[in-house]
């Protein structure tokens, strides 16, 4: 009865707290990817959000001058510009580096990181300034408890976030009220942070929904486009990515692909063992992310030891340049060769093609065939080489 009692609440835990390690493959790579976009969203989310912090600097300095105080007037008018520029530098910023600077996921997430962890503290430390010049005027804003709520609402925060963020508000209304009015807290006041806690619990328990649906579409995402061992998009994936991507091309953009093949392969297998092999195509993987991240998102484990790499508005010598860099790079990795007939260390051959986009539901598989041909060509002059199709 006992034992049964004790998995009946185990099991009731699990319908409100996720599995520790969901999803259990790939966890690390999936909570990297969902965090960044955590950090995304709650830069769009400041960037949403300020024309209605707007309107809320403006009712504010309504208020301050309707409650025109020789002492507190010019603080609270500071206080309120550097709100509005605060707010509106933010949006730039965020807009600049989302639009313009073009940023890569990737990469550059720690930005917004850094901005919203940044903005939201300032941002209520300056509305806490202004309720209590306010107070100090004999008049509470209803603003600090929207403030409030929208720190604790907006942003997508971590249980440790959230907790500090709902105790440091509950404080500071608490604050207000009790310096505001010792009779009024004990009705009304408790009433109001009674309703405000439960509103945030629940605003809470949505982000949690919200987060466990990425979690699980960014999993399922991996598991059916991710090539699990070089972590590279595959076929599934290139073909998901392209098509995603092909829609911001305008017709007739060029399109270069570089292909790619390990020479020798079938022989490093017999002479290192499969385990080694494994090795190898993860270096290769590791190399061609390294050298090409930056430039295109497509990078696809073709089959076996073949690669490709799919750059937008490219040009013939731009794509060779590409294709001559990897080469190098995957040889200067200097694993050793099972055959050193070309060279001392592993090599690829490389195929590379341009075609101009004419329709729009070209398959990934579509666009290789001439890059094939070229790989064809650049195994039979000798390997570790690059060829260009028709060329
Ligand atoms: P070439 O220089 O002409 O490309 O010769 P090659 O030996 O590289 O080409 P071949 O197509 O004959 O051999 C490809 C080998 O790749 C055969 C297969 O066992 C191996 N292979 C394919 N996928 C994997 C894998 O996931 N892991 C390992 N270890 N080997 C793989
Ligand atoms: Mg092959
Ligand atoms: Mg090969």
């Amino acid at each position: 009865m006992k034992e049964k009692m004790v998995r009946f609440l185990k099991n009731y835990k699990k319908a409100f707290i996720p599995a520790k390690n969901y999803p259990d493959q790939k966890s690390a790579a999936v909570s990297e990817a969902v965090n960044k976009k955590i950090a995304e969203v709650n830069c769009r989310r400041i960037v949403a959000i300020s024309p209605v912090l707007l309107v809320l600097y403006m009712v504010n300095a309504i208020l301050i001058i309707m409650h025109r105080n020789a002492e507190y007037f010019t603080a609270s008018l500071i206080v309120s510009g550097i709100l509005v520029v605060f707010t509106i530098f933010t949006d730039v910023l965020i807009c600049w580096i989302m639009f313009f600077n073009k940023i890569d996921n990737t990469k550059e997430m720690w930005k917004f990181k850094l901005i919203y962890r940044l903005f939201w503290p300032i941002w209520f430390v300056c509305m806490a300034i202004l309720s209590c010049i306010h107070m100090e005027n004999g008049h509470i804003g209803i603003y600090l408890v929207v403030a409030c709520l929208i720190l604790n609402l907006l942003p997508l925060h971590n249980l440790k976030e959230f907790l500090v963020n709902l105790i440091l508000s509950i404080l500071v209304i608490m604050l207000v009220a009790l310096s505001d009015s010792i009779d009024g807290f004990l009705v009304s006041t408790k009433m109001e942070i009674a309703c405000f806690t439960a509103m945030q619990i629940l605003g809470y328990l949505a982000q949690r929904m919200q987060l466990m649906l990425w979690m699980s579409r960014e999993y399922l995402y991996m598991e059916a486009f991710v090539d699990p061992l070089t972590e590279l998009l595959n076929r599934r994936g290139g073909n998901a990515v392209l098509a995603e991507e092909m829609r911001e091309l305008p017709e007739g953009a060029e399109v270069g692909v570089i292909m790619f093949d390990i020479d020798y392969f079938k022989k490093y297998n017999d002479t290192f063992g499969h385990e080694a092999g494994d090795g190898c195509l993860r270096m290769v993987g590791q190399t061609i992310r390294e050298t090409l991240q930056q430039r295109t998102k497509l990078l696809i484990r073709h089959g076996g030891e073949e690669f490709a790499a799919i750059l937008f508005d490219t040009n013939e010598t731009e794509l060779k340049e590409w294709a001559e860099k990897l080469r190098m790079a995957v040889y200067e990795k200097r694993l050793e060769a099972p055959v050193k007939d070309v060279a001392d260390y592993v090599t690829v051959s490389i195929g590379t093609s341009m075609k101009k986009l004419m329709c729009e539901n070209l398959r990934y598989e579509e666009l290789l065939i001439e890059a094939d041909v070229a790989l064809y060509e650049a195994k039979k002059g000798g390997r570790n080489r690059v060829a260009f199709a028709g060329k």
